[in-house]
């Protein structure tokens, strides 16, 4: 994306999200978006998966611009190529994990089939259950499920974790790592906590919006060496 702008104006009050912000996710790609709150780290994610439309600036996807005017591009473009992870998991709850899946892939291009998407996460054994009967830390993996069986080109996760304690939260990012590396799937993750920014290929630090600072790891740690 380049140079995005968000001015959100309610009646006289004018807030500024974003203040210019230059960014390219390469494919394949693990990237942290690390912040304070309010730096405007959901709202530059929201605009890279076509959820909200910049005040300025412009969105490139496979080196073509997205026609932020259109809602039928935009509509388009999420279903096929953006899955969307939540702090809190938005499952339906009188579907069970599997029907919670399918309702995405009846309408995707070219799904993959929900089992295989449950298996990914680590759910197999539990694709009958409802939300209910799923602890935190299995709802957060059905999301992710939902979020990758249209195989999508874009993984964007808004604080995954945030909602979950420590050792569930590695579990969820896990399941997030190993469909980055196993599907090839960019992905970028937002997080307030700076133990997890250790995951990725590259951090983006946020401030009052916009990026004032970019890192590359060296190594990126495995969840499970984390603890928060
Ligand atoms: P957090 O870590 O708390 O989630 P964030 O970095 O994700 O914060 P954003 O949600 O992007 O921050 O918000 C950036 C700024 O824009 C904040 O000042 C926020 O109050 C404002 N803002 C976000 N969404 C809206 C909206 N729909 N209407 C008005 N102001 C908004
Ligand atoms: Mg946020």
């Amino acid at each position: 994306a380049r140079d995005l702008t968000k001015i959100y104006r309610m009646g006289t009050v004018e807030v500024r999200a974003l203040r210019g912000v230059d960014v390219e996710l390469r494919e394949g790609e693990l990237v942290v978006l690390l912040g304070p709150s309010g730096s405007g780290k959901s709202t530059l994610l929201n605009i890279l998966g076509g959820l909200d439309t910049p005040s300025s600036g412009t969105v490139i996807f496979r080196g073509r611009e997205l026609a932020l005017d259109s809602e039928r591009a935009l509509n388009l473009y999420r279903r096929n190529h953006v899955g969307f992870v939540f702090q809190f998991y938005n499952l339906i709850p009188s579907l069970t994990a599997r029907e919670n899946v399918s309702l995405v892939t009846e309408i995707a291009r070219d799904p993959m089939p929900p089992p295989e998407a449950l298996a990914m996460v680590g759910l197999a054994e539990r694709m009958d259950h409802f939300p209910a009967q799923l602890s935190g830390g299995e709802q957060q993996r059905v999301a992710i499920a939902r979020a990758i069986a249209k195989r999508p080109d874009l993984l964007l996760c808004d604080e995954p974790t945030g909602a979950l304690d420590s050792k569930t939260g590695i579990l969820v990012l896990d399941a997030i790592l190993r469909i980055n590396r196993e599907l090839g799937t960019t992905t970028a993750l937002i997080t307030h906590n700076a133990v997890i920014a250790e995951i990725a290929n590259r951090v983006l630090y946020f401030a009052d919006g916009r990026i004032v600072e970019t890192r590359r790891n060296a190594v990126q740690r495995a969840p499970a060496e984390l603890a928060w």
